[in-house]
């Protein structure tokens, strides 16, 4: 049974970390003009209403892009940008482009140029028909209703050689902890050279703890962890902060993020605010 619903979610403090990283990596992709491929495991509806009953019910977009909306601070202008730019030019909802809030789908689409393509997952049945509808149009983009682990490794290798993959389960079923870890390893042995951006839930740490080791135990080389919360963690139940491990990160990405999640964790919450910023596998 699914019950995870992202438009709960969408511009919360977890989709700023996670759509700021997929940003750079597919800008990062576009430095050469070789195609690539995007892969999204799990994709979600690809746009939300931040104003839609789902949205408003806990509004967690207040403590996400609700503070980003003036920020000017140069680091963040291309994801702002592209947030800004999500909006559909069909789009007929009469919502203002701070009112609607791009998923993943939505921001990997803007950055396809005609050479490349995207192969996008999703098992739900409502949300599936609301990207489908939305990648209707775009036959650089092929949507599937399936599973988004297995659809992975059959997509592997790309023939374009070049490609970023997205996980973002909403691990609602304990043992994706575990599943996501063989799925890269697996993803990885067919398609070694490819960048891997895997987004985690900070609820209980032991179990990311037990993740960073699994990890670390594949060999895989060049992995690299980025945290942000608002706030330490805790014994009670709840999100406090989320992360994302990129393997084969653009060679600027730690540096950036070095620099910016110190600042981001004080802006989106001030003293509380928490970031971790590690390399769990070099060379
Ligand atoms: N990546 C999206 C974004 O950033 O906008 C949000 C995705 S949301 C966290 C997780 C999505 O995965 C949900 O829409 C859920 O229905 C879907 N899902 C759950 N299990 C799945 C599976 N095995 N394969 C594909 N999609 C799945």
């Amino acid at each position: 049974m699914l019950s995870y619903r992202h438009a709960f979610h969408a511009g919360n403090f977890a989709d700023v970390l996670k759509h700021l990283i997929q940003v750079e990596i597919l800008q990062y992709l576009q430095q050469k003009e070789k195609p690539f491929v995007y892969i999204d495991t799990h994709s979600g509806a690809g746009l939300y209403s931040l104003q839609s009953a789902q949205a408003e019910k806990n509004a967690e977009f207040e403590t996400g892009i609700g503070r980003l909306q003036d920020c000017d601070w140069p680091e963040l202008q291309d994801y702002l940008q592209a947030v800004a730019d999500s909006r559909p030019a069909h789009d007929q909802s009469g919502l203002t482009s701070d009112q609607l809030y791009p998923g993943s789908p939505r921001l990997g689409q803007l950055f396809l140029r005609e050479q490349d393509r995207a192969q996008l997952f999703e098992l739900h049945p409502q949300d599936f028909r609301l990207l489908d509808e939305l990648m209707a149009t775009d036959r650089r983009i092929r949507v599937e209703q399936g599973d988004g682990f297995k659809g992975l490794i059959a997509a592997l290798p790309p023939r374009e050689r070049r490609g970023f993959v997205l996980m973002d389960p909403p691990y609602e079923i304990k043992s994706d902890y575990e599943l996501v870890v063989e799925t890269l390893a697996k993803a990885h042995r067919r398609f070694a050279t490819g960048t891997y951006a895997l987004w985690y839930p900070v609820v209980e740490r032991s179990r990311i703890n037990k993740l960073e080791q699994q990890l670390k135990a594949t060999g895989i080389a060049r992995i690299q962890l980025f945290e942000l919360g608002l706030s330490a963690d805790t014994d009670g139940r709840g999100m406090t902060s989320s992360g994302m491990i990129v393997i084969n990160p653009p060679w600027t990405l730690k540096a950036k993020m070095q620099n910016l999640l110190p600042r981001l964790s004080q802006l989106l919450a001030g003293e509380q605010g928490v970031w971790r910023c590690e390399e769990l596998a070099g060379e």
